[in-house]
């Protein structure tokens, strides 16, 4: 478990007022954001984590991919190097940004079964690098959602995932490294329940914050 990250952005609790822009750490230095198909971006924001899942092939792959995203390519020779996998398209909060939170998302609810989850990585594992596990829906209420990284990365790819850390099975930080993900980000909106609260409506910042404090408590002990 020695590649999982924690990464943490914790928003002011006022309005910021300062002129200053705020100081930016040292990746965000060395490899300003200057688009998506920006490689040095690409390679600090995942490839670092998807380093497990290398070979030979995959770079290729995904550098001609980065190459024709950027020359604007209507049509790509390149596979997919990286897969976004909604596991679900339920959550638990109401955010006032996203079409799930606001019950604006058309389509029917549901969970991704386990054969479709492995049929896209059948088609996929000689060009999948990386796998984002996240889009509208809150992924850890998929009852399954540890095993589904687990079988990521079985098939030689990285896993990142974005999760609001308030579902029971987040609960316990064991299932989390035990599943082999490498990159967690957690989102925390504010400093105190007021603020985070103003948008995360209907979470718990103190359950996200010791979760995340047992979190790399036991990531320490390994
Ligand atoms: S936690 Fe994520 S998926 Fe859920 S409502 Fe908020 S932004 Fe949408």
């Amino acid at each position: 478990m020695s590649g999982t990250s924690v990464h943490l952005d914790i928003l002011p609790d006022r309005p910021v007022t300062a002129r200053k822009p705020p100081r930016l750490q040292l990746h965000e230095r060395l490899v300003p954001f200057k688009g998506p198909w920006h490689l040095p971006w690409i390679i600090e924001r995942y490839f670092w984590a998807a380093r497990s899942g290398f070979t030979a092939r995959k770079l290729v792959n995904a550098s001609m991919a980065l190459a024709e995203m950027k020359m604007g390519r209507p049509r790509v020779r390149s596979r997919p190097f990286l897969l976004r996998i909604e596991p679900t398209n339920v959550c638990n909060l109401k955010c006032p940004l996203c079409l799930c939170g606001t019950g604006e998302d058309p389509r029917p609810k549901g969970m991704i079964s386990i054969d479709d989850y492995k049929r896209i990585f059948e088609d996929t594992k000689q060009w999948a690098m990386i796998t984002r596990l996240d889009g509208l829906g809150e992924p850890t209420i998929h009852p399954k959602i540890w095993e589904l990284i687990r079988i990521a990365k079985s098939y030689g790819t990285s896993v990142v995932m974005h999760t609001n850390f308030n579902t029971p099975n987040c609960a316990h930080p064991e299932p989390i490294l035990d599943s082999g993900i490498d990159r967690i980000v957690i989102s925390v909106d504010g400093a105190s329940q007021e603020t985070h609260g103003r948008y995360r409506i209907g979470g718990d910042l103190e359950t996200v914050l010791t979760r995340l404090r047992n979190l790399v408590n036991e990531r320490k002990l390994l």
